[in-house]
């Protein structure tokens, strides 16, 4: 992927991709969904694969030409079927969003009712939130974690037992410990309902054995392919065996829902993508890179707890970790991400367990350790870098934020002013950069 091309014919666009690649080169990227894919992934979505029509499966296509695109989703699925240990594979869902809707499609009629993680409880928008496809069509009824952040299983199978779901969605967007699919399984059983692990955020750590796999417990299993498993942007949807048991149809359901129930053509460079990144993902190097992910994460989660940080749980088991910032009021999110973000630390505001304020104005920060650890950081960079952001929190805490609209505004106005003149704010950006060359990213990229 060569900047230059794009800069021949459009150099307005390449100058901001220039500028995207120096924001990520100089910045503590620490948003827990996001990661580099590799020079050889990006190639691979960069190709000649790009311009191709193939809808429907391979060697069953609508179109001609398609013998090469055959083999690169052959190759794609069979890498994967590999790696998770499931019987069959689709690689063709645009991301993992229309992926959770596909499945919906497969195993749902319209005004079924469906169970999935609450989103301001650390769930996803597609497992049922109420302004989702997956509560507009279906009967969603949510669950949530206690409020010491871990899942209430208790209500989970009250729900379970009480409304009979079709369907148990077990997964998360922020939840910094290991997930139980194994309760879930026995819950998914005791209903008759389908259960579908999302593994979106942990797939990476799932594929090299870093975190159990829900395959053993789970009918279904979809991911993202651009989180911790590091490739291109894209989304898979597995049957496990115990799903084949259940529903013998089970896999040709899920092929008909995402194409043609969801989708036309697929996007055969991302296929490809996902193959080049499948193959990453099956060398020593990348569980090496999964079980540091999980290091870091616990290492960063000592350095804040040193700091005097509160983490939602105590810690983390994966990728990811929770803080709460309710010790110093509440809603104060917003200022936290604003502050870690002119320091050079990309963050990402989120609520917490029983959250006081709201999604908008919420208590916490969201923050994990798969981009950092691909550029090669490890403990010693972690310990530094809690010490930083709570460096940083301390001095974005001090603002309130208060409940009335027209105060707020006020408030955060003030507050980014004085911000970007603070002194801990700018010596800390000083640090983050020099951390940041040692660790190069891309550096044959122009
Ligand atoms: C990121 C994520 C998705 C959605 O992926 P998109 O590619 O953003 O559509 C679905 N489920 C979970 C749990 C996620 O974390």
């Amino acid at each position: 992927m060569a900047i230059a091309d794009i800069e021949k014919s459009d150099p307005e666009v390449a100058a901001v991709v220039r500028k995207e690649l120096e924001r990520q080169r100089n910045g503590l990227e620490l948003i827990p969904s996001e990661n580099f894919a590799s020079p050889a992934v990006m190639a691979a979505v960069g190709s000649v694969l790009t311009n191709k029509y193939s809808e429907g499966y391979p060697h069953k296509r609508y179109y001609g030409g398609n013998e090469f695109i055959d083999q690169v989703e052959d190759i794609a699925i069979e890498r994967a079927k590999k790696i998770f240990g499931v019987e069959h594979v689709n690689v063709q869902p645009y991301s993992g969003s229309p992926a959770n809707f596909a499945v919906y499609m497969a195993v749902c009629e319209k005004g079924d009712t469906v169970t999935g993680l609450n989103l301001v409880d650390g769930g996803h928008l597609t497992h049922g939130w109420k302004v989702s496809a997956g509560a507009i069509f279906f009967n969603s009824v949510p669950y949530h974690v206690r409020p010491d952040g871990y899942i209430d299983f208790d209500n989970v199978r009250e729900i379970a037992r009480k409304h009979k779901p079709k369907l148990i969605w077990c997964g998360a967007t922020a939840y910094p410990r290991e997930f139980p699919f194994k309760e879930f399984g026995e819950i998914a059983d005791e209903v008759g309902a389908y259960l579908v692990a999302d593994i979106a955020h942990i797939s990476g750590l799932v594929a090299a054995g870093v975190h159990p796999s829900p395959v053993p417990y789970a009918h279904i299993v979809t991911t993202t392919t651009h989180k911790t498993l590091r490739g291109p942007r894209g989304g898979m949807i597995m049957v496990t065996k115990k799903g084949i048991e259940k529903d013998p149809d089970l896999p040709a359901k899920i092929d008909k829902a995402v194409f043609p129930g969801l989708q036309g053509g697929p996007h055969d460079h991302v296929t490809a993508g996902i193959a080049v990144a499948l193959k990453e993902a099956m060398q020593p190097e990348f569980r090496e890179y999964a079980e540091q992910i999980v290091k870091n994460s616990r290492a960063l989660a000592s350095a804040l707890a040193d700091e005097g940080m509160k983490l939602v749980t105590g810690g983390s088991d994966n990728h990811l970790l929770l803080i709460d910032l309710t010790p110093f009021g509440k809603g104060k999110g917003l200022f936290a991400q604003e502050a870690l973000d002119l320091a050079g630390m990309t963050v990402n505001k989120n609520t917490i367990p029983a959250e006081p304020a709201s999604p908008f104005y919420p208590s916490g920060v969201r923050l994990g350790t798969p981009a950092v650890t691909t550029r090669g950081m490890k403990e010693e960079e972690m310990k530094l870098i809690g010490k930083w952001m709570a460096d940083v929190i301390k001095e974005a805490v001090k603002y309130e934020m208060p409940d009335d609209r027209e105060k707020r505004k006020d408030a955060i106005a003030l507050f980014r002013k004085e911000i970007a003149e603070n002194s801990v704010v700018k010596e800390t950006r000083q640090k983050v950069l020099e951390l940041c060359k040692r660790f190069p990213l891309y550096p044959d990229l122009e």
